[in-house]
């Protein structure tokens, strides 16, 4: 099998950080080019656009699309008419609705569309989705905390509308609930915190909840200093379940199940390859449907500003 031949658009953090290792990691994907209007790599061809990439450039059959979520949906239509296979950095879209011509787009075209949900792939998650499907869940909480100064220095996006505020870190906690829960789950109330200064939120608290009524709590915050949190806990028939780290380590009533380094970009890569073989594709919209609902459900209370 000839290695997909792939571009990165967007060449910033996450691009950096997780896709350039997974993709030298992961067998049958090659990073052919990067399109991004200011950073490149050494020996890796470069274009400013995608659109410049696609008309000089090197050949490629699919590109990787890291840029903030606002500029995504022209990106992926532009590559989907051009008979490319298409994944799409998380949240996938700026908006749900969006989604559907792109869905639409590659269907037509048979090409691969993959809405990645990066935290799925961490190492505890698939096993706490078998742990709790054999046991009767009687709530869960989210308390998802990080410093927003640390983890996202710098960008400017995220506070815009569309960047999700504190939900572009609080959409893969929504992710993993989607995930391990055996039942659809749905936002009943929500409050929303935003700084007198930006148009999206620092901090959220969410209730949610499924068909039987199962209680479902989730803290969302991007002012935390020290210990950050990433955790999921679900108090069940046969004991309390935490799932830390992100998803990296489980442990029920404090004994540990699973606890493994994560290498989640290598899993998408692994599942992009094979998804492309057959111009399958994968968009499970869940997630971004819970935060659109906090967006329409949730309170709004303005608190102080914030400064990078
Ligand atoms: P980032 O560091 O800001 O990188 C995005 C890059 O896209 C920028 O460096 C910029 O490169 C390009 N870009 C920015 N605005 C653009 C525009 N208007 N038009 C075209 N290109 C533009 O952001 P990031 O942290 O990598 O996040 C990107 C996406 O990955 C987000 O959806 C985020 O949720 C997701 N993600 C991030 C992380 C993380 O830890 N940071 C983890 C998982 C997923 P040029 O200036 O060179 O064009």
């Amino acid at each position: 099998m000839t290695a997909l031949r792939l571009a990165i658009v967007g060449f910033g953090k996450i691009a950096r950080d997780q896709h350039v290792p997974a993709i030298s990691a992961t067998s049958g994907v090659s990073l052919a080019a990067i399109a991004s209007r200011n950073a490149s790599l050494p020996d890796i061809p470069h274009f400013a656009t995608l659109e410049d990439l696609l008309r000089d450039g090197p050949p490629v059959d699919a590109v990787a699309l890291c840029t903030p979520p606002q500029v995504r949906r022209s990106q992926a239509a532009v590559a989907l008419a051009a008979g490319k296979h298409v994944m799409l950095e998380k949240p996938p879209g700026a908006s749900v609705s969006e989604l559907d011509p792109l869905i639409a787009a590659a269907s037509g075209a048979g090409r691969t569309l993959f809405a990645t949900w990066h935290s799925r792939f961490a190492p505890a998650v698939e096993p706490a989705r078998s742990w709790l499907a054999a046991r009767r869940i009687l709530s869960a909480h989210i308390s998802w905390k990080e410093d927003v100064r640390v983890w996202h220095p710098g960008q400017a996006w995220i506070w815009q509308p569309g960047g999700l505020g504190v939900f572009d870190p609080g959409i893969n906690a929504l992710s993993i609930l989607t995930r391990i829960l055996p039942h659809q789950v749905f936002v009943t109330a929500a409050e929303l915190c935003f700084p007198a200064n930006r148009e999206a939120p620092i901090a959220a608290n969410l209730a949610l909840s499924d068909a039987a009524g199962l209680p479902i709590t989730a803290e969302f915050d991007f002012r935390q200093t020290g210990p950050q949190s990433w955790d999921i806990v679900a108090e069940t028939d046969q004991g309390r379940i935490t799932l830390s780290g992100g998803g990296r380590r489980l442990a029920v009533d404090g004994k540990v199940l699973a606890d493994a380094p994560e290498s989640e970009y290598r899993g998408l890569y692994r599942r992009f390859v094979e998804l492309s073989a057959t111009g399958a594709s994968d968009v499970d919209l869940a997630p971004l449907r819970l935060v659109a609902d906090a967006f329409m459900l949730g309170k709004r209370r303005i608190v102080e500003a914030f400064e990078d």
